[in-house]
């Protein structure tokens, strides 16, 4: 049974960088839907005792074209809204430090060029899908970004996912309208590193 992230905060409590009505959409009915779909279909197919981790990583075992596909989808959209409702409680550290500030240091150089380029990555990615900051088994940081529900697992790049925002229009749309820079620029303000940096630790 895959469990959907219960929230640790109240809808209103990302305010007012994202609106109490998107979040209780989001969470209880887009979330909810792909954590109910991805049980149904898992369950169908045969392969619900693997963890989500495996499920992503293993989606050729499914032989049935329609139903990998559904699996993909569901078990993304499952996957990457556990992630990202855990890293934006509110409160917690506002930058990272340690292991992880080391790494994004090794990696992009500084923080804030890290944001920017997570910020573009955002931005540029046509309609729905994610943006991702992803480390492999040596430790080492990558930007990325994806389509639909799709994630750094599901796409087979041998990376773990540690940091994701979500640009479907669903995820801001209610408060920004069209204005996704707007929502992307905000949504820094909302992660806590401690919860990156326990991804980046694991
Ligand atoms: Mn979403």
């Amino acid at each position: 049974m895959y469990k959907q992230i219960e929230l640790t905060y109240g809808y209103d409590a990302l305010e007012p960088y994202i609106d109490a009505l998107t979040v209780e959409t989001h969470h209880g009915k887009h979330h909810a839907a792909y954590t109910a779909q991805l049980n149904k279909l898992a369950e169908e197919a045969g392969v619900q005792d693997k963890s989500i981790e495996e499920l992503l990583a293993s989606l050729d075992e499914v032989k049935d074209e329609a139903k990998r596909t559904a699996i993909r989808n569901n078990g993304g959209g499952f996957y990457n809204h556990n992630l990202y409702f855990e890293e934006i409680t509110p409160g917690g550290a506002k930058e990272p430090t340690g292991k992880l500030k080391a790494a994004i240091d090794e990696a992009f150089g500084s923080f804030e060029e890290m944001k920017k380029q997570l910020t573009n990555l955002a931005l540029t990615q046509f309609g729905s899908g994610w943006a991702w900051l992803s480390k492999d088994k040596n430790g080492k940081l990558y930007a990325s970004k994806s389509l639909n529900q799709d994630n750094p697992i599901s796409l087979g790049t041998g990376q773990t996912p540690i940091f994701t925002i979500d640009v479907w229009e669903h995820a801001y749309y209610l408060g920004y309208k069209n204005l996704r820079a707007s929502y992307v620029e905000n949504f820094w303000n909302l992660v806590n590193w401690d919860v990156v940096a326990s991804k980046y630790d694991q």
